[in-house]
């Protein structure tokens, strides 16, 4: 099994509104030495986790997909892109046939494309989100729909023959016009590869704090409803259909051949090593993830230090959960890897063991009780909770008095209602905060 890749480059022009990734607008002062501690780290990936304690195993070291992401990475200079993407068969030989790098179409130029290309770049993923000037607008986007075109052209005139683009459903502004329309516009270019993502608005956005708060600066009240959402939703699941892209993921289509090789790593949970700033990694035991921070990070790796914000160690059972959760989002039939399927017959016959054990155990520690308990109902036909309750501890109940029905203390109970019925009470209504959900990875 080949190994991901995964650069994060977290430097952005401007806070997008609905934005909270750990990115955001950094001195070009950092851009160098940070490329040199990402340089840094893939070049001594092994000692920095061997201390670690991380085990990296050899038969998954050698990488074949690449994904440079963020933030936006396309605002590095494209020799610092290109020092990048070298250091990778250095670190890890063989030879990456995908490598992606995440831009903004705004910052394409003919010079950079042509760079791109020439350090091996053969994937861009461009952040298009809408082909509406008001809706890029309201969303604090640095592009305009006239960018997009010029982007397009410049990235296929430089002989990119693999594009992929993002579009956003639930903008500010967006409405099924507008967002027929960007379908339109998109599939009019063809890119061979899209991405739509549901916007979820997260509670620490600059729209997220407007919508909890009120005001009218980023449009939070145009924004468009759930109903509106899972309309256009579907409306591009119907349209990319029927132009001839395969949906092979929740969020992402692809013409024939052009799936993302890496990103179908995180789905099928297959090793991936990130690096850089907040970075992500996965050895299919454990996940550990680099410090946000990208001053904090550049400082660690310059002193030789792996900085780990988060580290997990998976159980059996939350690999598992994990495969089956996966699995479900990936909509092609999925097949477990051999060493999965063994865990899964293993786990199950696990279980069925154990509550087998267990429920004989508990029929045998409770088998006195059980006689008990029908001898006083033999004798009473009726025991009260109390009753029960001193059987089961195996204490002697008092001589029987013979009841024949509990209808008397019935009858009783509904003289008096008020005092027997317990309301129950609504829920209050979830906190407004708490029903905004977590964004997915919006780029
Ligand atoms: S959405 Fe992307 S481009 Fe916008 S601020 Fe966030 S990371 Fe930067």
């Amino acid at each position: 099994m080949k190994l991901g890749i995964y650069i994060q480059v977290p430097f952005c022009q401007t806070k997008c509104t609905y934005c909270n990734f750990h990115t955001g607008v950094f001195s070009r002062a950092l851009y160098d030495p940070y490329v040199n501690a990402v340089c840094r780290e893939l070049s001594e990936h092994a000692a920095l986790c061997r201390a670690v304690g991380i085990e990296l195993h050899a038969d998954s070291l050698e990488a074949d997909t690449v994904y440079i992401g963020g933030g936006t990475p396309s605002l590095l200079e494209p020799a610092a892109l290109a020092r990048i993407v070298e250091e990778v068969p250095s670190a890890f030989g063989g030879a990456a046939h995908e490598i992606t790098l995440e831009a903004d179409p705004e910052t394409v130029t003919p010079e950079k494309a042509a760079a791109w290309r020439a350090a091996g770049i053969n994937r861009i993923s461009l952040g298009v989100q809408s082909f509406h000037d008001a809706e890029l607008k309201a969303a604090g986007r640095m592009h305009r729909r006239a960018d997009v075109f010029s982007a397009e052209r410049t990235l296929r005139d430089a002989g990119f023959a693999n594009l992929s683009f993002d579009l956003i459903a639930g903008l500010p502004h967006q409405n099924s016009e507008s967002w027929s329309g960007s379908l339109t516009e998109l599939l009019a270019l063809r890119p061979e590869h899209v991405s739509v993502y549901m916007l979820e608005i997260d509670e620490g956005s600059r729209l997220g704090r407007e919508v909890l708060l009120g005001g009218a600066r980023y449009g939070a009240a145009a924004v468009p409803g759930d109903d509106d959402i899972a309309s256009f939703y579907e409306l591009a699941c119907e349209r990319l259909a029927a132009a001839g892209y395969e949906h092979y993921e929740i969020s992402n289509w692809a013409l024939p051949g052009f799936r993302s090789q890496h990103n179908l790593k995180y789905w099928r949970r297959e090793p991936y090593l990130g690096f850089g700033a907040g970075a992500h990694s996965f050895n299919g035991r454990e996940r550990w993830a680099n410090a946000h921070d990208p001053a904090a990070y550049v400082a660690a790796i310059e002193t030789g230090r792996l900085p780990i914000e988060q580290r997990e160690r998976l159980s059996p059972q939350q690999a598992l959960e994990e495969e089956l959760f996966l699995g479900r989002e990936i909509t092609r039939t999925r097949n477990f890897s051999e060493q999965t399927a063994i865990a899964i017959d293993a786990e199950v016959k696990k279980i069925v063991t154990t509550a087998m054990k267990r429920s004989e155990k508990i029929l045998k520690q409770n088998m006195a009780k059980l006689h008990g308990l029908a001898n006083a109902l033999l004798e009473r036909e009726i025991l009260d909770s109390d009753e029960i309750d001193k059987v089961l501890r195996g204490e002697e109940l008092p001589p029987a008095e013979r009841r024949t029905n509990g209808q008397d203390e019935q009858n009783e109970a509904r003289k008096n209602p008020s005092e027997q019925a317990v309301k129950v009470k609504p829920e209050p209504a979830a906190a407004a905060g708490s029903s905004i959900p977590k964004p997915k990875k919006i780029q």
